[in-house]
């Protein structure tokens, strides 16, 4: 479906990975206009901010009536979020399963916070559209990846704002050979390219070696879950 909101704004969570890129994608076939809010907040992969540039710059090349619709790309720094987590996203330790059962890639409320502040710029801007690449289907068990999760903030944010939010997540019930797939369908291989090269997935921040998927180091739980999803797209297109 295209243009199904040909005269609203949206707000894109957009980091430069894989997941935002396509989000971003999506959300530039709907909508009349698209800002995008990334955050810096003290992560080991901050390069995936700097993907960001060369998404846009190739996503303006390939597409002139997206490029039309390009607004704003802000970004946002919450280092008090790495201040309060000892994670290992935000601090040179090892990714290991935690005794709760999730990775120590976990950071507690961290789709909360990004949500919250994504409905405060929104607000500010008089944006109700607001979409994130969060997914259920491979969330490594963090628990504010759920669509429940998502839709009771979304209750939260428009009670405590009084604003009529929708979040969108476009992603919720895809594993990440369907994201590839969803990409192909958006902007064709073209984009699929274009997220391949240029979108950052890795947690250490390695881009070092160009594997089929993409740039990574090949082994943290988010290099082996876009290798694997890669793996099944390109079994099923072939
Ligand atoms: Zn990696």
């Amino acid at each position: 479906m295209s243009d199904q909101f040909p005269t609203a704004t949206a707000l894109v969570l957009f980091s430069g990975g894989q997941d935002s890129a396509t989000c971003l994608a999506w959300a530039l076939q709907r909508f009349g206009r698209v800002e995008m809010l990334g955050f810096d907040y003290g992560q080991r992969h901050i390069i995936e901010l700097g993907c960001r540039g060369q998404l846009l710059d190739g996503i303006t090349s390939l597409r002139p009536e997206w490029a039309a619709k390009l607004g704003e790309s802000h970004t946002l720094e919450i280092p008090t979020l790495a201040n309060i987590s000892d994670t290992a996203l935000t601090r040179d330790v090892a990714i290991a399963m935690g005794e709760d059962g999730l990775p120590n890639t976990f950071v507690p409320g961290r789709n909360l916070v990004f949500l919250t502040f994504a409905a405060a710029l929104a607000y500010r801007r008089g944006i109700t559209h607001i979409i994130g690449g969060m997914c259920e289907t491979d969330y490594s068990g963090y628990p504010d990846c759920r669509d429940e999760t998502i839709r009771a903030l979304q209750t939260a944010l428009n009670l405590g704002m009084n604003k009529p939010f929708e979040l969108h997540t476009p992603l919720m019930w895809l594993n990440k050979a369907d994201t590839w797939k969803l990409a192909h369908d958006l902007g064709g291989t073209a984009l699929v390219d274009l997220i391949r090269e240029y979108s950052h997935t890795c947690y250490l921040g390695e881009r070092g070696a160009r594997h089929a998927w993409g740039y990574g180091c090949g082994e943290c739980p988010a290099c082996a879950l876009r290798a694997k999803g890669w793996r099944e797209y390109v079994t099923r297109t072939v």
